[in-house]
């Protein structure tokens, strides 16, 4: 394995050692059966570790940002994926940055132990895309309910969720100063909702991602479950997201130091024309390139979650990181898979299962080119272009 020497080495082992009880093969089963990985979430779970970002009055390990990075990156430098339960870790930060305290005493706690699953978010919706203050999903108040009308598409994890925070609409847009005002942020309890007004529709995809089109019917919620302001929704789901970005950079690294490790060990064996295939600077070369920008992706996610940990501003590290480590995962992946021959593409070597799982980062959370244009206009203050 690619070395780590850092001062996170501890967690790094313990992490590992987790992992290890949870063998290439599972993964591969649960990719083949297009299942969910019950057990190794369970396994962190109870170990404590998707707690990290939950302070230790509420029950969780208090840990900031860059150790929990340093979690989600082990996962995937194992083998395995996080995608699976990474919702776990950073969806409770609606709630904790902005619920009421009485919200807090009751979640946290509960999410802390596992015993509630905080693992979906719902914001994206089918015909308005990215272009998220359109949504068209409403909530509207009706003494001490909010009733909810719309449909959401690519919500995560929800077949394995007992919460779920809900951005909706609850002033019509004509109505609003600015776009992005006039959304707000609920606690969607799915075991009350699912057939009372919401019904779930499984994707299949080609990630083996538990995703799912939403549909809400008159769907009714109690108000005290409105977290923060009414109408303030908006700002509060891109609070949470420099963290979701900062955590999704660390398992693309973790992605791109497994395609290393295994493209390297693999092109040592691999005899060809007598000799070894990592022998040809034409072999050497994609995968040094690929090593080098993995290598400078950690350095923009350690920034970004430093500056995260300092409270300072850290919305451009975040997006960049997420961008520079999406990218150096796939170069790796392609790299990784070239070099496999006709074996990348055999799943027993769980080269086309990680490259598929490398892949959702162009595109999700956040795509690349909706990165390149945060950095155009925040940062070089090039003119809007949306
Ligand atoms: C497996 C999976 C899981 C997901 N999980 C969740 C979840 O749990 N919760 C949730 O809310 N969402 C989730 N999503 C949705 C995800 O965040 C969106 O797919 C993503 O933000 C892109 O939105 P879109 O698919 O509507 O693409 P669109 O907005 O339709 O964009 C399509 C393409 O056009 C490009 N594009 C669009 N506008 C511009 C522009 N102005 N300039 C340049 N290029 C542009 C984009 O880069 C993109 O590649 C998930 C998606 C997937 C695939």
């Amino acid at each position: 394995m690619t070395e780590t020497n850092d001062q996170y080495q501890d967690i790094r082992d313990a992490v590992r050692d987790l992992c290890s009880q949870f063998p290439d093969e599972y993964f591969r089963k649960i990719d083949e059966t297009r299942g969910y990985p019950e057990a190794f979430v369970d396994a962190l779970t109870q170990a404590g570790w998707l707690a990290a970002l939950i302070p230790q009055e509420y029950g969780g390990s208090g840990l900031g940002l860059t150790e929990a990075s340093i979690i989600m990156e082990e996962i995937n430098r194992s083998g395995g994926n996080s995608g699976a339960c990474h919702g776990q870790m950073y969806n409770m930060g609606t709630l904790l940055r902005h619920g009421s305290e009485a919200q807090k005493r009751h979640y946290l706690p509960k999410i802390a132990s596992g015993e509630l699953r905080l693992q979906s978010m719902g914001v994206t919706e089918p015909t308005t895309g990215t272009d998220t203050t359109k949504i068209k999903t409403t909530a509207v108040r009706k003494g001490d309910r909010y009733v909810i009308n719309g449909q959401k598409v690519w919500i995560s994890r929800v077949q394995h969720s007992d919460l779920m925070i809900l951005l909706a609409r609850t002033t019509p847009l004509s109505d609003v100063t600015k776009k992005s005002e006039g959304m707000s942020i609920f606690l969607v309890d799915l075991r009350d909702a699912i057939g009372k007004g919401l019904t779930v529709q499984p994707i299949l995809n080609m990630v083996n991602h538990e995703t799912n089109e939403l549909f809400f019917d008159n769907l009714e919620i109690p108000a005290e479950n409105l977290i923060g302001e009414e109408g303030k929704g908006f700002k509060y789901i891109l609070d949470g997201l420099n963290a979701e970005r900062t955590l999704i950079a660390a398992e693309c690294i973790g992605d791109g130091y497994w395609f290393i490790d295994r493209v390297t060990k693999y092109v040592k064996d691999r005899q060809v024309f007598g000799r070894p295939i990592g022998q040809n600077q034409g072999v050497q070369f994609p995968i040094a390139r690929a090593f080098v920008n993995i290598e400078a992706a950690n350095l923009m996610r350690f920034d970004a979650a430093r500056r995260f940990d300092a409270h300072e501003a850290c919305g451009a590290q975040a997006n960049m990181a997420k961008m520079l480590a999406a990218d150096a995962s796939w170069e790796a992946a392609n790299a990784c898979l070239q070099f496999h021959g006709g074996f990348g593409f055999a799943c027993e070597y769980d080269v086309e299962r990680k490259f598929r799982e490398t892949r959702l980062y162009q595109v999700a959370p956040i795509s690349t080119n909706l990165i390149l244009s945060y950095v155009a206009e925040h940062m070089l203050g090039l003119p809007r272009s949306f």
